[in-house]
């Protein structure tokens, strides 16, 4: 099999040689931007760039699978008029100014078509060139916000759950144009031929929001993208790396797979609770295990994700979330190496 026939298999809980192993967003960015010799700068503003790092990626790495998508968390809400700042360094934008600072912003708000905007459209544009470049070589992954969090990079967390209280519509009025303009990117992500799409949905979590406001507001508006990205023939990721993450709340919106922090989860559990029913990504800690431990430490904990899962098919393995800048060249080769040495 080759790196992107056993993604798609894994997720779609068909058979495989061996685990893949799932690169998420611009994971250990240190070597990936050595390697291209591009700055993060120049891949926020044009395809091309964007390209030669996510190619670096799998050169440096050899992970089963690319993915057309940052862990910026900004660029969506960015193109609804969150204003951003790029640090000195070379690094993700911050916050400027949220878009919406008081409830009559919530009037100017509009669905944004993800092609129409300089930024949100990059990785869709580079996701084309990629399914080209690579040739069916490695799966080519998109990202995307879900709704719930999109309205709460509009608005400010602390401001969005405030809302809630005293003026829920608002917040409902926020979340609806989010998830129109996340319909648009569904429709999109087929014609740029990503083959799956990871929807952080972070937001999910008991230390944020009580479970009823975490259905009502996150996974109802979660559940309808979900169905548009399956109707269009695209499998989904949720990603919840969350403490307390409520991964039933996102099972029951039936993503193709839900990728999780085994530091946060009894993965035991988790896994008995939902082997078989989609495929589950069960994450390597990213900042303490990943990031600071040895690669016998991570090759360790791959084989114990691997001993709890069993034989079954529907299991890929992936750190927590994305990879520290810095995190240490042998630790995310050897992920992949374990992964290799759990071939049937
Ligand atoms: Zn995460």
């Amino acid at each position: 099999m080759n790196p992107r026939e056993r993604f798609l298999a894994a997720l779609d809980l068909a058979d495989v040689d061996r685990p893949p192993a799932f690169y998420q967003h611009l994971g250990g960015a240190r070597w990936v931007l050595q390697h291209s010799g591009t700055t993060m700068r120049e891949g926020f503003g044009s395809a091309e760039a964007f390209v030669r790092i996510c190619l670096s990626s799998r050169s440096v790495f050899g992970y089963d699978n690319v993915m057309a998508g940052w862990g910026d968390l900004l660029v969506e809400a960015h193109a609804h008029g969150t204003e951003w700042k790029f640090p000195e360094r070379d690094f993700y934008p911050r916050v400027a100014r949220f878009a919406v600072l008081e409830p009559s912003d919530v009037d100017r708000l509009e669905p944004v078509d993800p092609m129409d905007d300089e930024h949100w459209s990059v990785p869709l544009r580079a996701a084309s060139l990629l399914g080209e470049r690579l040739g069916g070589e490695a799966a080519v992954v998109g990202g995307i916000i879900s709704p719930f969090f999109m309205a709460a990079q509009m608005r400010g967390f602390e401001n969005l759950l405030m809302d809630a209280f005293t003026d829920r519509s608002m917040v409902e009025r926020m979340i609806e144009v989010a998830l129109r303009s996340s319909m648009m990117f569904a429709d999109h992500a087929v014609e740029a031929g990503m083959e799956a799409v990871f929807i952080d949905d972070s937001t999910a979590t008991g230390q944020l929001v009580s479970p009823e406001m975490a259905a009502d507001l996150d996974i109802a508006n979660l559940r309808p993208l979900i169905s548009r990205m399956r109707d269009n023939g695209i499998r989904t990721i949720v990603h919840n790396d969350a403490m307390t993450p409520y991964l039933d709340l996102q099972a029951s919106a039936s993503p193709t797979c839900l990728h999780f922090c085994n530091s946060y989860v009894d993965v035991a559990a988790t896994v008995e609770g939902m082997r078989g029913r989609m495929c589950l990504m069960p994450g390597i800690d990213h900042q303490e295990l990943m990031f600071r431990k040895t690669p016998e430490e991570i090759e360790a904990a791959v084989w114990s994700v691997s001993d709890i899962y069993g034989d079954a098919p529907g299991l890929i393995i992936a750190p927590g979330c994305e990879l520290p800048f810095k995190t240490p060249m042998e630790n995310i080769t050897r992920l992949r190496e374990a992964c290799e040495r759990l071939r049937r």
